[in-house]
C-alpha cells in the first residue's frame, strides 16, 4: 500500500521492523531487497507520489513536484545550483538514464585505499550485471538519436577525439525529450516502476508526503524516526509521525542522510559525516548553428566524448562533455542578459546546441542540516577542479566549432560570444571565479562514504554504520570519492547490497 501523509489528520505513531527514509535509486532498491527476504518494510518519503498521467510535461508545475526546493536548491552561497529529485522513485523519476558502471580501476583504488572487505570486485561486478538485467539496460540505437547527439558525435569524429554511445534503462521509449519533467509514458526503467511495484507485492508499505526530521537513537542503537506529515504544496507540517523500528535504513540522498544524520546527533568517531561530498560540477558553452537543431526533441544524451576523461589514471584529465539541453523556461533562466539582448538569445532557441562539460571532482565539500527539514551546502571547486572545468569549457567550444557552429557562446557574467577561428586556448586558462559563469551539480554523493576502519569511515561496506547499532545507509553517500560517470546504476546496486546485508 501507498499511504499519503498529507491526509493524515492527527499525530500517528507506527511500528515496523525496517523503516527506509527515502524512495529514490538507493532506498527503493534497499526497501525491495528486503521486503523479498520477509523484512516488514516501511519507507518514508517526503515528496509526493506522482504516477505517470500527472506529468503533464510543463516545467513550471513539475520542478515544483519532482525537483528539492523546486529545482531551486543551491550551495549556501548560491555559487553551485544543485539539481536532486523528490517523490515517490526520488531522482530517478527525472533523471536521463544513463547507466554506466564504475572502472574496475576506481573501485581497485578504493579497495587498497578503504578495504571495503564485504563488496569485492566480484559482489560489484555481479550486482551490475543482476541490476543492468533488472532495468533492461541498452545501448541507445544510433539510428534514434537525435540531431543534438549527432552533432557532438560529428565533432568528436572531426576532431579526432574519443567518444561513443551510452547505455539508458528505458523500454517504449517514445522520444519525446521531456525526461527530465518526468515520462509520461513510463518508460524509463527506473525505482518507480521496476522496484515499486515489487517491493509492494512483498508487502512493503510506503508513506509518501512524510519528511524524516531525526533518527532516534539509545543505547547505541538506532529504534526509529521522527518524522512530519506534509502539506505537498506548502511544505508546511501537518501531523507528527513516529515509526518505531528494530532497524533503520538511510536512503535520503547524499545530502538528506548526512543531514539527518548530524541533525540527529548520531555519534561518529571518523568525524566524517558530511565532511566529503562530490558533486560532479558543470559548466555549460551554447553553439548558434544556421540549420534547426530542435535540441529538445528525441532521447537526451546518447553519446558522450570521453577525450578528457581518464578516470583511472592518476593525474590524468578528468572532464566529460555531453549534449544538454532545457525546455524554454530552464534556457531562459541560463541565458546571461536582459532585454532585447535575452530576447534575441531565445529567439535563436531552435538552433541552439549546448553541450557540458562535468567533471570527476576531487574537492570535498560539506553538508549540515538547517533546521528541521532543510540541508546547507558548501562547495566550491578548488584550483585543480577549476582548471578541469575550464579545459572542460574549452573542449565544449571546440567539439561546437567542429560541428559547424557559426558562433559559441560562453555564458559567463558578462558573455562571451566566439566566433569561428579565434584563438580559443585561453578558455582552458580562464579563472573561474564564484559567479562568473553558472556551475550545476546533479550528482551529489559520497557524504557518508564507506569504509573498513571505523576511525576513517562511518559506514562499512556493507551499509552499516559503524557507530550505532541498527542503523544502515544506502544511497549514493556511499560512494568513497567521486565516480566521474553516471551514479544511478551503482547507487540501485549498493541498495541491494545493503537491503540483502541488513535482511
Ligand atoms: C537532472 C538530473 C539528471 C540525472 N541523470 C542521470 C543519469 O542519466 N544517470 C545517472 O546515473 N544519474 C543521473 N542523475 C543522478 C541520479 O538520479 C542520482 O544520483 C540518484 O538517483 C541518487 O540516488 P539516491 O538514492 O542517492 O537519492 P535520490 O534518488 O535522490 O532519492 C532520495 C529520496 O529521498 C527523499 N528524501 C530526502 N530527504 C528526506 C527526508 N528527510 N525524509 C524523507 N524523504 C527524504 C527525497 O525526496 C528523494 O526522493 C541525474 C540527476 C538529475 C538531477
Ligand atoms: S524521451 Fe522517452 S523516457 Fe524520456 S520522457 Fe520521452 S518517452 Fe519518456
Amino acid at each position: 500500500m501507498i499511504f499519503d501523509a498529507s491526509t493524515f489528520t492527527g499525530d500517528v505513531t507506527l511500528s515496523t521492523d525496517l523503516v527506509v527514509v527515502g524512495s529514490g535509486a538507493g532506498g527503493m532498491a534497499a526497501a525491495m531487497a528486503a521486503a523479498e527476504k520477509g523484512v516488514e518494510t516501511l519507507v518514508l518519503e517526503g515528496g509526493e507520489y506522482v504516477p505517470p498521467d500527472e506529468m503533464n510535461q510543463r516545467e513550471e508545475v513539475m520542478f515544483p513536484r519532482l525537483f528539492q526546493e523546486s529545482g531551486g536548491r543551491t550551495t549556501a552561497d548560491r555559487a553551485v545550483k544543485i539539481h536532486q529529485g523528490r517523490g515517490v522513485g526520488g531522482s530517478t523519476l527525472h533523471n536521463l538514464n544513463l547507466c554506466k558502471r564504475i572502472p574496475a580501476g576506481l573501485r581497485a583504488e578504493w579497495r587498497r585505499a578503504h578495504g571495503l572487505s564485504k563488496l569485492d570486485e566480484a559482489r560489484w561486478d555481479a550486482l551490475y550485471t543482476e541490476v543492468e538485467q533488472l532495468l533492461a539496460v541498452s545501448a541507445v540505437p544510433r539510428g534514434l538519436w537525435n540531431k543534438h547527439n549527432l552533432l557532438l558525435e560529428d565533432g568528436v569524429t572531426k576532431l579526432g577525439w574519443k567518444g561513443g554511445g551510452l547505455s539508458h534503462n528505458r523500454t517504449g521509449c517514445l522520444g519525446s525529450g521531456f525526461c527530465e519533467v518526468g515520462c509520461r509514458y513510463n518508460a524509463k526503467n527506473n525505482a518507480f516502476k521496476v522496484l515499486l511495484p515489487r517491493a509492494l507485492a512483498a508487502g512493503a508499505q510506503v508513506v509518501s508526503n512524510c519528511v524524516a526530521v531525526r533518527v532516534v537513537h539509545e543505547g547505541g542503537a538506532a529504534r526509529g524516526i521522527e518524522a512530519v506529515a506534509i502539506d505537498p504544496r506548502t511544505r508546511a507540517p501537518r501531523a507528527r509521525v513516529t515509526v518505531k523500528a528494530a532497524r533503520v535504513c538511510l536512503s535520503a540522498s547524499a545530502t538528506g542522510t548526512a543531514a539527518l544524520l548530524l541533525r540527529s546527533g548520531v555519534p561518529d568517531r571518523s568525524g566524517v559525516t558530511g565532511t566529503t561530498l562530490r558533486v560532479h560540477p558543470a559548466v555549460v558553452a551554447a553553439g548558434d548553428f544556421d540549420e534547426e537543431i530542435r535540441a529538445w526533441e528525441g532521447i537526451p544524451q546518447t553519446y558522450e566524448c570521453t577525450e578528457f576523461l581518464q578516470l583511472e589514471e592518476k593525474g590524468a584529465h578528468r572532464a566529460w562533455v555531453l549534449p544538454a539541453f532545457a525546455h524554454p523556461v530552464g534556457v531562459a533562466t541560463m541565458v546571461p542578459g536582459h532585454g532585447g539582448g535575452h530576447r534575441a538569445l531565445l529567439e535563436r532557441y531552435p538552433h541552439l546546441a549546448v553541450f557540458t562539460a562535468m567533471i570527476h571532482d576531487l574537492t570535498p565539500g560539506t553538508v549540515r542540516p538547517r533546521g528541521d527539514f532543510g540541508v546547507s551546502i558548501d562547495y566550491w571547486p578548488d584550483e585543480a577542479d577549476r582548471a578541469e572545468l575550464s579545459l572542460g569549457l574549452w573542449a565544449c567550444a571546440k567539439l561546437l566549432f567542429a560541428a559547424g557552429a557559426r558562433r559559441v557562446l560562453v555564458p559567463t557574467r558578462v558573455p562571451k560570444v566566439l566566433q569561428p577561428g579565434d584563438d580559443l586556448d585561453w578558455l582552458k586558462a580562464m579563472p573561474l571565479e564564484k559567479g562568473e559563469i553558472d556551475v550545476v551539480a546533479v550528482h551529489p554523493m559520497s557524504s557518508v562514504p564507506m569504509g573498513d576502519d571505523p576511525l576513517r569511515a562511518p559506514v562499512g561496506s556493507d551499509g552499516k554504520h559503524h557507530h550505532c547499532e541498527s542503523l544502515w545507509v544506502a544511497d549514493g553517500s556511499l560512494f568513497p570519492g567521486s565516480i566521474g560517470i553516471p551514479p544511478q546504476l551503482s547507487i540501485y546496486a549498493m541498495g541491494l547490497h545493503v537491503g540483502r546485508a541488513l535482511a
